[in-house]
């Protein structure tokens, strides 16, 4: 049994296409073999398959959106457990009044 791509034709039985009906960006889908294959919509993944889809669509953007957001915890994070160290080793120090004036007046706080 063979199962055509109409909606995405082949080399043999290309199917005509206008710009309503071409995919805006990066397509996958699987081939008759069951093989997943990629149309690249975007330069990034013309030249590395598995790199970052840089197409302007709603998933690519979301999930750009989601590893900024992970990239922000993570500094988020980093700086929170910064602080505390920083904090805790100002509270030790025997001029931890001077230091947190001095803070004070540097942030206008
Ligand atoms: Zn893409």
């Amino acid at each position: 049994m063979t199962t055509t791509q109409s909606a995405l034709g082949d080399r043999a039985a290309p199917v005509a296409v206008t710009p309503d009906t071409v995919p805006a960006g990066c397509y996958w889908w699987t081939d008759p073999d069951g093989d997943l294959c990629l149309m690249p919509g975007c330069m990034a993944r013309v030249q590395d398959p598995e790199a970052e889809c840089t197409c302007d669509k709603l998933g690519a953007r979301l999930a750009r959106a989601e590893e900024k957001l992970r990239t922000k915890e993570a500094a988020e994070q980093y700086a929170g457990t910064w602080w505390d160290a920083l904090t805790e080793a100002v509270r030790a120090h025997p001029n931890a009044n001077q230091i947190l004036a001095d803070a004070h007046r540097r942030t206008g706080r």
